[in-house]
């Protein structure tokens, strides 16, 4: 079956919503192509079940990227306020979260509704279970090549009511909204990254990010026994620093620290962490000392820390010390424990990988698209938006906003 389009979107999660109804609203006739039965998996998981959908304080910083400067441009033409007068307009309860993440007060379902709704408002046409085959440029017809000018052609398979169809469709606009590698059972796929490299775009080096992280015996057995514990501590590992929350999992360590600090870790390196950042725990063990305090270390210590991870840490750094009071311990003892507290070293294993990773960073590189559209500078009418592109954001809100920036500035052009 043939059908034309003026702009194809691949993908109908953020940031192919996003743009699908911002093109249409501008008149155009507009196609959602997805590949699975239902539309914006991600959207629906996100934010524990209620979608922390965007982030007061967007700055370029919040973003990893080959180039710190690409998403500024859409970011600054469509804000966080601008999501958040949309959210309003619709009527969806939110509330604000550590100051300046928003999430639903309902379900993370009132923003997909409230995307579907746009885009029923701007006649875009969506089309699930729609199996892309093929992507390329409509041969011309004077036989002279101009591929950059060229309609594009797509074909697949469209599975309806256990029939199959085959479908080609024309387009004059094609943009790719097909997301990452992340969790593949919510429609994680590599086929955004085969498109460009199809149409001689590059791809940078790419990898699991907001991840928890693993390790190896016998730190996984202590980090298994205390699993469901969290404390807030600071981490850092290549010049990074967060100051979160930090879970202990049967797998290894999680909780929002762990995932901030994953987009900035390389494998083989350290994670520095802090256990109590508000203190010098070295400093205080020896002032006690000095006061002639009889208690136990651990005794002092569960003041800041859970009783737990007290327990696993006096096994595994002050056994011989346990039944000792403060008073009776040497001073440069006394220091390195501290010391300890303040910075942990570890060496993970590795991360949980795009299985429960909740981006990816990494992707087609921005040196390749215009920052003001989102086309390709190489390609006339392919667009890329959203996580595909090599821009993935902290923990926050921030990786929503830059979908809804992206789609939108390819939306206003597409
Ligand atoms: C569990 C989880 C929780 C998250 N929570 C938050 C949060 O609270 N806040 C936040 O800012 N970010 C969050 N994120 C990240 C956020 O979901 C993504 O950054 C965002 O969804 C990216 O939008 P996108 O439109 O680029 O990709 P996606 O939302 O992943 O959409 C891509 C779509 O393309 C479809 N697709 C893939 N391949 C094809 C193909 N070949 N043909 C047709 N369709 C295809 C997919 O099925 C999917 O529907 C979370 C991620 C996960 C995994």
């Amino acid at each position: 079956m043939d059908q034309n389009y003026d702009v194809v979107v691949l993908g109908a999660g953020a940031a192919g919503l996003m743009a699908a109804f911002i093109a249409g609203k501008r008149g155009r006739k507009v196609l959602v192509i997805e590949k699975s039965n239902k539309v914006g998996k991600k959207i629906l998981m996100s934010g524990g079940g209620r979608c922390n959908f965007t982030n007061e304080l967007v700055e370029s910083e919040n973003f990893l990227s080959g180039n710190a400067h690409f998403c500024k441009s859409a970011l600054s033409r469509f804000t966080s306020r601008d999501f958040v007068n949309l959210v309003e307009k619709h009527e969806i309860e939110y509330e604000i979260r550590k100051k300046n993440q928003f999430f639903c007060i309902g379900s993370s379902k009132d923003i997909l509704s409230m995307l579907l709704r746009e885009c029923e408002l701007a006649g875009v046409h969506i089309q699930t279970d729609t199996e892309i085959k093929n992507v390329g440029n409509e041969p011309s017809k004077t036989g002279i090549s101009d591929k950059s000018r060229a309609p594009f052609l797509i074909k697949g398979l469209s599975e309806m009511r256990c029939s199959s169809r085959h479908v080609k469709i024309r387009c004059d606009s094609l943009i790719i909204a097909t997301g990452a590698l992340s969790i593949p059972t919510l429609g994680g796929s590599g086929y955004g990254y085969d498109i460009a490299e199809q149409f001689d775009l590059s791809v940078t080096k790419k990898f699991a990010g907001l991840v928890p992280f693993m390790f190896s015996e016998p730190l996984k057995s202590v980090f298994s026994r205390l699993s469901g514990i969290a404390t807030l501590i600071e981490v850092e590992s290549n010049g990074c620093f967060f100051e979160e929350s930090m879970l202990f999992t049967h797998r290894g360590l999680s909780g929002p620290a762990m995932l901030q600090i994953s987009n900035y870790w390389n494998p083989g390196d350290e994670l520095k962490i802090n256990l109590i950042p508000e203190s010098d725990i070295g400093e205080e063990l020896i002032e006690m000392k000095k006061q002639s305090d009889k208690r136990l270390i651990r005794s002092y210590l569960n003041k800041y820390l859970p009783r737990a991870l007290v327990l696993e840490l006096q096994s595994l750094w002050w056994p011989d010390l346990s039944e000792v009071p403060i008073i009776q311990i040497n001073s440069n003892m006394l220091r390195n424990l501290g010391e300890k507290f303040n910075i942990w070293r570890l060496k993970p294993s590795g991360t949980e990988g795009y299985r429960t990773a909740e981006v990816t960073v990494g992707g087609v590189n921005t040196d390749d698209i215009s920052s003001q559209t989102m086309e390709a500078k190489k390609h006339r009418g392919l667009y890329f938006v959203g996580e595909v592109l090599d821009v993935t954001g902290q923990l926050g809100g921030f990786n929503f906003q830059w979908a809804w920036a992206s789609g939108h500035a390819a939306g206003l052009v597409a």
